[in-house]
């Protein structure tokens, strides 16, 4: 059988291997068996995701003598809870695991975050493996080793940062993603090429809709630039102590806003926001004549013109939404990218050309917003 597309993590004692493409879930038995401690994993899923793939997935794991355990935890955000997160432990250690178990993610963002912090403190740390099944989760999630869990304080404000023995992003996978999901993980998709690849957005303006149709070559081709982006920054700034790695926020000060707005709920996924954030930030750039004017038209267009919801007006599917610019800007200092009360916003001179300021004239932003609104 052919060999996947690989990517490696290239972190100090840590590296491991990214790999991208179709049929993956088949083959994990083999793909990991060199990587295990012991032949024995448990696979964490969500309800949603388990049904579909965890029968392949422990079959692929039989193949290669390697026994497996399974604990599914509720589909949502909602198994990110403290409460939850105690509940996942001890049915972990009610099957019985030793520091030779590995844990497998099978699913998107949320089991991952939560299998790999799990993975962290389960008998002060075993090794952990993600199949990751959204399209955000194979470009953005599974990569770069956050992980964690939410409180009533925040999200991702517990957690550690953990790499994986190895990632299989399975392109397959995709094709039960609903439409909505995968527009989403498309927005985080696109930022890679915004921020320091212009050939790759402009690829992206060609080939995006060939990405959510389903075909095979674009998205493997899609999500390895992303994964490669992702891993660039990561390696390079791993604990976010330079501005290289808040790059990746580019943004998400502005979908922030409009998701606490929203609620951080079904009304405005964190994808959908963080498209219209993007256009928002490129739109800002242009208005502080730091960007051409084209090039944020350019981005507004082609997240538009896949589906993502671009103008305010839109978000959440219905007209009536009033928002108000003194409420956003407030929801962006309470952000936790603001540092002691100052906006950090990702802006641009141009496609591809991504930087991190501190210092946004707020009259420049209140006019934008106000402007967004109207
Ligand atoms: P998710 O994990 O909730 O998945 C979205 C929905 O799709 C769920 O209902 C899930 O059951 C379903 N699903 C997953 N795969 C499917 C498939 N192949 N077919 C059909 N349905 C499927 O959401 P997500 O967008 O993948 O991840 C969001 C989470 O990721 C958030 O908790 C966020 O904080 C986290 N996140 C973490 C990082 C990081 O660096 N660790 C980065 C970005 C986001
Ligand atoms: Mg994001």
């Amino acid at each position: 059988m052919s060999s996947p597309r690989t990517i490696r993590v290239d972190l100090a004692g840590r590296a491991y291997d990214i790999a991208i493409g179709p049929g993956l879930i088949d083959r994990a038995g083999e793909l990991s068996r060199p990587l295990l401690a012991a032949p024995r994993v448990t696979i964490v899923s969500d309800d949603t995701v388990e049904p579909l793939y965890g029968a392949r997935l422990a079959a692929s794991f039989a193949k290669a003598g390697v026994k497996t355990e399974t604990v599914t935890v509720p589909a949502g955000e909602s198994s990110k809870d403290f409460a939850s997160f105690g509940r996942l432990m001890n049915e972990l250690l009610d099957r019985r695991p030793d520091r030779k178990t590995t844990l497998v993610a099978l699913g998107g963002g949320v089991v991952g975050d939560l299998t790999g912090f799990a993975a962290a403190v389960l008998l002060r740390g075993v090794d952990f493996i993600q199949v990751p099944t959204t399209l955000l989760a194979q470009v953005d999630s599974s990569v770069g080793g956050k992980t964690g869990i939410n409180t009533r304080h925040g999200k991702n404000l517990v957690g550690a940062f953990y790499q994986p023995r190895l990632v299989l992003a399975d392109t397959t996978v995709l094709d039960t993603l609903p439409r909505r999901e995968l527009l989403a993980g498309y927005a985080e998709v696109a930022k890679y090429g915004l921020i320091d690849d212009p050939d790759f957005f402009a690829w992206c303006e060609a080939n995006g809709e060939k990405v959510l149709a389903g075909d095979a070559a674009a998205r493997t081709y899609a999500i390895e630039q992303s994964c490669l982006s992702k891993a660039r920054i990561v390696a390079a700034d791993e604990r976010e102590t330079t501005d290289l790695r808040a790059l990746l926020n580019l943004g998400h000060t502005f979908g922030h806003a409009l998701e606490a707005e929203t609620g951080f709920g079904a009304t405005l996924l964190h994808g959908e926001a963080v498209g219209a954030g993007m256009a928002m930030a490129f739109d800002l750039s242009a208005r502080l004549g730091l960007c051409p004017a084209a090039d944020a038209e350019r981005v507004r267009h082609h997240l538009g013109s896949v589906g993502l919801p671009v103008r305010l007006r839109t978000i959440g599917g219905d007209n009536s939404r009033t928002w108000d610019a003194a409420r956003l800007i407030e929801h962006m200092r309470g952000d936790k990218k603001a540092e002691g009360g100052k906006l950090t916003f990702v802006l641009a001179r141009g496609i591809g050309k991504s930087f991190v300021t501190r210092d946004v004239d707020e009259t420049g932003l209140r006019g934008l917003l106000d402007d967004a609104i109207a």
